[in-house]
């Protein structure tokens, strides 16, 4: 059998409320960059570049293979979101978006989320 990601043996595909509705709710700590409406951002507890934060739609839409055309504007608006805090966060030679979806995505949390990696030259293709 192939190898699972062990941050994503405990994930829960199901739609369970995850650790980032306690993140937007503030009964689990975060360090938060950018907050709105509509989003939140923070840095992520494991970063894997010297910047590396999440943004986050307070609706709980669990994964991104779950959106629909109701959806447009609000993932327009994280990507928006995400520009401008790489901006603030001073990311001016570039960073990368990624979003990762179900099993073979890797993906742990079951809260869409956008990640935003910087601050070092980035490999490609990743892993
Ligand atoms: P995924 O693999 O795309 O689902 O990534 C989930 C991300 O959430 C990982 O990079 C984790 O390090 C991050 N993460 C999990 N729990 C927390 C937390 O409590 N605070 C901040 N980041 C978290």
């Amino acid at each position: 059998t192939p190898p699972v990601c062990p941050r994503c043996s405990a994930a829960r595909p199901g739609g369970e409320p995850t650790i980032f509705s306690k993140i937007i709710a503030r009964s689990v700590p975060a360090t938060i960059l950018y907050e709105d409406e509509k989003c939140l951002v923070f840095r992520d507890v494991a970063p894997q570049a010297p910047v590396h934060f999440l943004v986050i739609p307070k609706r709980p839409i669990p994964r991104i293979s779950r959106v629909g055309p109701q959806d447009t504007e609000l993932l327009g608006h994280l990507l928006v979101v995400a520009a401008r805090t790489a901006q603030a966060e001073g990311l001016a030679d570039g960073y990368r978006l990624v979003i990762n979806d179900g099993k073979h995505g890797a993906q742990s949390v079951y809260h869409l989320h956008v990640h935003v990696l910087g601050g070092r030259q980035l490999g490609w293709p990743p892993g």
